[in-house]
């Protein structure tokens, strides 16, 4: 019989809807105990390590649930599942993809719908997310997402509805398995990428997104000694209003790493325009562009890799190595 770990850290999963139709945290989560569900086929563990809405989660809580899985691991633990609040859900689950070892299956899950809400969808998915982690093919796939039924990369998984059970949804490439009967099943392979054993997170990592007439004015305002590294969601293909240039110029000359990504909710960022502030000229600036991954998980990417020390063509090439 497998074990596996539960970890639970908060979220909507774990709460409760009030008289007034209010969703509040609560004192006990009211699924933890729920392992009856697949008593005498695994034998479930749990720990209650946080109890945060996912919008007070930080790099530092991410590296904390990280320290503990690898506790884990070296217990012998068969699996992992984190059940977390859905908003920020994507950022913790490839946070640990990027940073854990890729032995188990370590599987995030979350709901849209509190505990006591009609049609909560939050005990279903757990138990899914227990399934498809003591699944012997979910081995070697890299930190999973598991809602509504579907499996997903947390590579790629992103929320796309603030409150619709289906929100999570892998742009461009799609899910690789789903659950059926209990089972998971397979049918795409993810590319591995390398993985980075932090032990720290830095501070300092900036997200901005591009507009039509932006320029640079949030770029001066970031220009700080204490900035370490920028994302900008670009525009299209991975471009961006002239206006911007001179002061990402000043930024790139403090060699403050700058990474580009798109806007676009699907498809890639790519040097493809050769006009002022297109994708070529970026490129050729010293901007890094990341194919693949939206804005919060490029950010994640960029953490990581400064945080594991990483600079230079090391930390462009860490970045940038996001689809093969
Ligand atoms: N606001 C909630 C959270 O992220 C949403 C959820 O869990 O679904 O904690």
């Amino acid at each position: 019989m497998k074990t596996i770990l539960a970890i639970h850290t908060g979220g909507t999963i774990s709460m409760s809807q009030n008289e007034k139709g209010e969703v509040v945290p609560n004192d006990d989560n009211p699924i933890a105990d729920q392992q009856v569900i697949l008593q005498g086929q695994i034998n479930l563990i749990t720990d209650e390590m946080f109890n945060l809405p996912s919008p007070h989660v930080t790099p530092a809580v991410m590296l904390a649930i990280k320290q503990r899985i690898m506790k884990a691991i070296d217990e012998g633990i068969d699996g992992v599942v984190i059940t977390h609040g859905t908003d920020t859900l994507e950022e913790t689950a490839y946070f640990l993809d990027l940073t854990l070892p890729n032995t188990i299956p370590v599987v995030v899950t979350g709901a849209m719908r509190s505990s006591n809400e009609i049609g909560s969808d939050g005990l279903y998915n757990f138990r899914n997310a227990i399934l498809v982690a003591a699944t012997d093919e979910s081995y070697g796939k890299g930190v999973l997402v598991v809602m509504n039924d579907e499996i997903h990369t947390a590579r790629y998984v992103t929320k796309t509805h603030t409150t619709n059970v289906a929100t999570f949804r892998t742009p461009t490439f799609g899910p690789i398995g789903i659950v059926t009967q209990n089972k998971a099943k397979y049918f795409q392979e993810l590319i591995r990428t390398e993985v980075a054993d932090i032990n720290r997170v830095v501070k300092g990592v900036f997200l901005i997104k591009a507009y039509a007439g932006m320029d640079g004015e949030l770029f001066d305002a970031i220009n700080q000694p204490t900035t370490n590294g920028l994302v900008i969601e670009g525009l299209g293909a991975g471009n961006l209003p002239p206006q911007t240039l001179p002061a990402i110029q000043r930024l790139l000359a403090k060699h403050i790493p700058i990474v580009l990504v798109s806007r676009c909710y699907n498809g890639v960022a790519q040097a493809i325009y050769d006009y002022e502030g297109g994708g070529i000229q970026l490129k050729k600036m010293g901007m890094i562009l990341c194919q693949g991954l939206n804005g919060q998980k490029a950010r994640i990417k960029l953490l990581v890799g400064l945080s594991d020390g990483k600079h230079g063509e090391k930390l462009a090439e860490f970045v940038r190595n996001a689809i093969s």
